[in-house]
């Protein structure tokens, strides 16, 4: 009898350890993370989320919020042209898409080569250009502000990319903050990506939960892609280190990307803005 009464009391003990630790984890911290460094196995979204973790507040402002991980979101009016709920960059007479930025003195010039390479890793076999501004009305403003996020599609007028030195100085972030700025989702939130992947909820950081729901956009008829910079690693927002997108149908395929788009990345940009393949 007292030997139940004492296995009672070390379960309930447990029990409240357990759920303590459940009401009171400290901050999340991306679980494996040097280990993938070490491996050669990280994502874009893996550097991403990590930077924003330790410094994107959840609300950059008053009016806007991170979707999705790095993706802000505002309550303005939109009066741009869009498409499947995604405001485009409106395209020249001449066939390119110019998008003007503004690139903050707070950059090192290393830096900024950097980030340029970033936008010439995108121009190349794509139709879009980015500009420096010179009296466009639209554009985006890069700087060094807490975190790596962007707006999706145009916003009109200036509307912010955000790459924090050093973190977000990377070229797979970089590309990926700006296909966000020209209308990108991730590449998991395709409605049709439950064909293709599957979502192990359990094994998800339960804040971030959220962060995995789909997001009703066109595919463009593109095949689900695998190695996009848009992608999610498998083991992004991963609680306790075990994967949290697991591809379907084989293990050998690796999920996103850490240097820049996918040929598939490209194909889509050309789409979406109606523009011939540029190879
Ligand atoms: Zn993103």
């Amino acid at each position: 009898m007292e030997r139940i009464v004492l296995l009672c009391l070390v379960s309930t003990c447990l029990l409240a350890v357990h759920a303590q630790k459940l009401l009171f984890s400290p901050k999340w911290v991306p679980v494996g993370y040097k280990e993938r460094e070490v491996r050669g196995d990280l994502t874009a979204m893996d550097e991403i989320i990590k930077a924003n973790e330790i410094h994107a507040p959840q609300f950059i402002d008053s009016a806007s919020s991170l979707r999705d991980g790095d993706i802000a979101v505002s309550t303005g009016r939109r009066s741009k042209v869009c498409f499947a709920r995604i405001c485009l960059w409106s395209k020249s007479v001449d066939g390119f898409v110019y998008v003007a930025y503004r690139l903050s003195p707070n950059y090192t010039e290393l830096e900024s080569r950097m980030i340029k390479r970033g936008m010439e890793s995108i121009e190349r076999g794509t139709c879009v250009r980015f500009v420096p501004r010179t009296h466009q009305e639209d554009f985006i403003d890069i700087k060094p502000k807490s975190g790596c996020w962007s707006y999706l599609g145009i916003r009109g007028g200036r509307q912010t990319v955000s790459l924090q030195n050093p973190d977000c100085l990377r070229l797979g972030v970089i590309t990926h903050e700006f296909m966000h700025a020209l209308g990108f989702v991730h590449e998991q939130s395709r409605f049709d990506r439950d064909k293709y992947v599957t979502i192990m909820w359990p094994n998800i950081w339960r804040d971030r939960l959220r962060n995995f729901e789909k997001f009703r956009t066109d595919t463009l008829d593109l095949p689900y892609d695998y190695s996009s910079v848009m992608h999610f690693g498998m083991y992004t927002y991963s609680q306790s280190g075990e994967p949290t997108i697991i591809p379907k149908n084989s293990n050998n395929i690796r999920l996103g990307q850490v240097t820049s788009l996918s040929k598939i990345d490209k194909l889509k940009i050309n789409k979406l803005y109606d523009c011939d393949d540029m190879d």
